[in-house]
């Protein structure tokens, strides 16, 4: 499958990775709107929020709990963070591969519509 982040996944291309375990991978954003912005996302490919389901919700508790793991390693926990899941068309999704934003660093916006 042409896939980026499945591509980011397996190695085959490039990213500045932040974390990795078995299940997960987070890598800084191409883009940042901010100092802090994390991508986390499952190794494993699912297309988005809409297709979490019985046999792999796991996968979003792994993600919540690489995030802690990360605020913490940045200290960020103090200030705050903010966590983003665009799913879909109206929703902003670009990349067709589940995917978590982190965003820190700066007192962010809202809402954001
Ligand atoms: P979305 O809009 O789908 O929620 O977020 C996709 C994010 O992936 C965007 O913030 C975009 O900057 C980031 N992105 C797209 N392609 C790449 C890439 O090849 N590498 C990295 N590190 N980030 C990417
Ligand atoms: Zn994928």
């Amino acid at each position: 499958m042409d896939c980026i982040f499945c591509k980011i996944a397996n190695g085959e291309i490039d990213s500045n990775k932040v974390y990795e375990n078995e299940n997960i991978i987070a890598f800084k954003d191409l883009n940042p709107v901010a100092p802090v912005h994390i991508l986390f996302i499952p190794k494993r490919h699912v297309c988005s929020l809409n297709d979490i389901n019985s046999e792999n919700i796991s996968v979003v508790s792994e993600i919540f709990s690489s995030i802690l793991k990360v605020v913490k390693d940045l200290g960020i926990e103090g200030n705050g963070y903010r966590i983003i899941n665009n799913c879909g068309k109206d929703g902003g999704q670009t990349v067709n591969h589940l995917h978590f934003h982190l965003i820190a660093g700066k007192k962010l916006g809202w809402p954001g519509i």
